[in-house]
């Protein structure tokens, strides 16, 4: 298959290097030049458990990319999904599908600008991915993938995008469920994103608070709240078994989530299509979210504050 990584930082050149690597032929687009240079000219270097390797992959900015794709995955950071697709657009023809596997809320309705409800396939993901530096991943043990069609039909092309995407290794279930997992993840990086980046700490640190259980609680009771008016019904003792499971030490290290390395290193965050999300829904829906609106304050005035 043909196939192009629309944003290839830590999760597109993840995607795209097993793609490749199971005989598909991937082109990374990305706007970072050295980037880009070191893959085309040193090859992707990927550290995992078993060691270091290199792997021969092409990889251009979006206005060098070529011809039309059957797949086009999109991995920016989501609120780059907009630029990115929109400067990838002779890339989609009219039997393109495109994947987001993106954390956020929004992501399939910025892809509808581009493509027609039926040809994006949304989901979500539980690989960890680090980008260390230009042409540089660590790849985090293994994870699994959720998708769905955003018009919930199962169609023969759906099912095709998930065996290509198993024979390269990714775990793939296409599920009926995939919208109350997107919010579940949101509802994790919600809390664990935003506590991490304000506290300047792991998720083990944070998970160590003795009253940890009464700030999620108020967290997540107001994403419910929202969630259930989009007919989403959310299970809210297991987002706080997902959430709690992490605070273990072998479960999560020393992570630091990438909202916290976005912060220190003067990006954006994705805190927009987070909390900030759930405060635009809540406010079409006149629900009252002030706790997680007073984080969406913290976090900005945070970015505010560094010029991010
Ligand atoms: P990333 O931060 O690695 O890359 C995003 C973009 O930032 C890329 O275009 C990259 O080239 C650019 N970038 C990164 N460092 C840069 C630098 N120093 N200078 C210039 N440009 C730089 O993003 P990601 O972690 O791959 O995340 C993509 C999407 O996947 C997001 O929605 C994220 O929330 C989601 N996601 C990430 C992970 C993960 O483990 N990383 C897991 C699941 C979902």
């Amino acid at each position: 298959m043909n196939i192009a990584i629309a944003g290839s930082g830590a999760m597109g050149c993840r995607f795209g290097s097993m793609l490749d690597e199971s005989g598909n032929s991937v082109l990374l687009v990305d706007n970072w030049k050295e980037h880009i240079e070191t893959i085309n000219n040193r090859g992707l270097t990927i550290i995992n458990e078993s060691g270091t390797h290199n792997q021969k992959i092409t990889a251009c900015i979006p206005e060098e990319a070529g011809d039309k794709v059957d797949l086009l995955i999109v991995f920016t950071k989501a609120m780059h999904t907009e630029s990115m697709v929109n400067r990838c657009q002779k890339l989609i023809g009219e039997n393109t599908r495109v994947v987001t596997l993106q954390n956020g809320l929004g992501n399939i309705e910025t892809l509808e600008k581009y493509v027609p409800r039926n040809r994006i396939i949304a989901g979500v993901t539980t690989f960890g991915t680090e980008l260390l530096g230009p042409g540089e991943i660590q790849a985090l043990g293994s994870g699994r993938v959720q998708i769905m069609q955003a018009d919930r039909e199962e169609t023969k092309e759906i099912q095709e995008v998930a065996y290509i995407m198993n024979e390269a290794g990714m775990n793939v279930e296409i599920s009926a469920n995939v919208s109350v997992s997107i919010w579940n993840k949101v509802a994790f990086n919600c809390v664990l994103n935003t506590l991490c980046t304000l506290m300047r700490d792991t998720v083990s640190a944070v998970g160590s608070y003795s009253e940890i259980n009464d700030v999620i609680n108020e967290i997540i009771d107001e994403i419910i709240l929202v969630a259930g008016e989009e007919e989403i019904y959310l299970n809210k003792d297991s987002i706080m078994n997902m959430i709690t499971a992490v605070f273990d030490l072998k479960m999560s290290g020393n992570h630091l989530p990438s909202m916290h390395q976005d912060m220190v290193n003067r990006r954006k965050t994705e805190i927009d299509f987070l909390n900030g999300a759930i405060v635009k829904k809540a406010d079409l829906y006149q629900i009252s979210v002030p706790v997680n609106r007073f984080i969406v304050h913290l976090i900005k005035m945070m970015e505010e504050i560094r010029g991010n």
